[in-house]
């Protein structure tokens, strides 16, 4: 029998948690934890992306400060008010909402976020910090799809996992985290030579590709748990993930569904790691 773990009740458990928190720490401490988001431009998934986090935060009682830039933007603007955040003593948290137009390069912004905002976890320090076992801030969705394994209680230790997708934001600190929970762990790329062979020997599948349906049964071990990382449209612009649910459901033994699975994780987690920012911040630890 197959189970399908729900990212969105999972994240509503959490949140419901959550909202408690704050509201006993803003008795404590005076104040909310608040967030701001930079978004440049007008893509219609990134503004969806945007209104989702507002809309968690508002549910969890996390303020959101909103920028709303056009396309047009400079670099230098947003360096300052990256810096003007950045001291801004009433801001636990900085988002700039990715992909940023060509002229203004994402990693200079990202390494101006100061670390201890970075509530997606992508500045070099926070990245440093996965790989040498330092306590710092996780990225949202590897620590979403971790939190998704715990919560079906499957187990991680001594497993076969197989990753497939190597991105900084993704695949690599998914990988580690995984490794971490002493996962044996294989990373598949582009250039992965009979990709099937390999993801037909994990124990725990992580899809996190960007290819529509890309997984399909006979790349999948019988009873496997699977996680769908993709976010795609496809061609009749439905949202569907990484894996051919409907063919490799039945040969799992948890799977995760797109929409409804890993997404509201990742905007789960990055609610915690606000709240963890800002405890941080009110608690002098930065
Ligand atoms: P990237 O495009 O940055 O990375 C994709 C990775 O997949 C690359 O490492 C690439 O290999 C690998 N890849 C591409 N094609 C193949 C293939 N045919 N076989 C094996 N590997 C392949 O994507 P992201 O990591 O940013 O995102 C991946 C997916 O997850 C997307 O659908 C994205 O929308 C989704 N996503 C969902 C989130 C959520 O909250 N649900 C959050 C973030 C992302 P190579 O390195 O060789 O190019």
């Amino acid at each position: 029998m197959t189970t399908i773990i729900s990212g969105k009740d999972l994240a509503s458990c959490r949140k419901a948690k959550l909202r408690l928190e704050i509201e006993e720490s803003l008795v404590k401490y005076g104040r909310r934890p608040k967030l701001a988001v930079i978004l440049v431009g007008n893509d219609a998934g990134s503004l969806s992306y945007v209104r989702g986090k507002a809309k968690a935060a508002d549910e969890v009682g996390i303020l959101v400060d909103t920028y709303h830039y056009e396309d047009d933007l400079t670099e230098d603007f947003l360096v300052n008010k990256i810096k003007a955040l950045n001291a801004d003593p009433e801001v636990d948290g900085i988002l700039v909402q990715l992909p940023l137009p060509c002229q203004i390069r994402s990693d200079v912004i990202i390494e101006l976020i100061s670390p201890f905002k970075d509530v997606d976890g992508f500045h070099p320090r926070n990245v440093a910090s996965l790989y040498l076992k330092h306590e710092g801030i996780l990225p949202c969705t590897p620590k979403g799809v971790i939190a998704l394994l715990d919560s079906a209680n499957i187990e991680i230790d001594g497993k076969r996992a197989v990753v497939v997708g190597r991105s900084n934001i993704v695949g690599m600190p998914m990988s580690k985290m995984l490794l971490d929970r002493n996962a044996t762990v294989t990373i598949c790329h582009s250039h992965t030579k009979d990709l099937a062979s390999v993801t037909s020997n994990a124990d725990i599948l992580i899809a996190a590709l960007g290819k529509p349906r890309f997984i399909k049964a006979e790349m999948v071990k019988e009873g496997a748990a699977v996680i769908d990382v993709g976010c795609n449209r496809d061609s009749n612009n439905k949202l569907c993930g990484d894996v051919d649910f409907d063919n490799v459901a039945p040969k799992c033994s948890y799977i995760t569904k797109v929409p409804g699975g890993v997404g509201p994780m990742t905007i789960c987690c990055l609610m915690e790691n606000t709240y963890i920012a800002y405890l941080n911040h009110m608690e002098g630890k930065n």
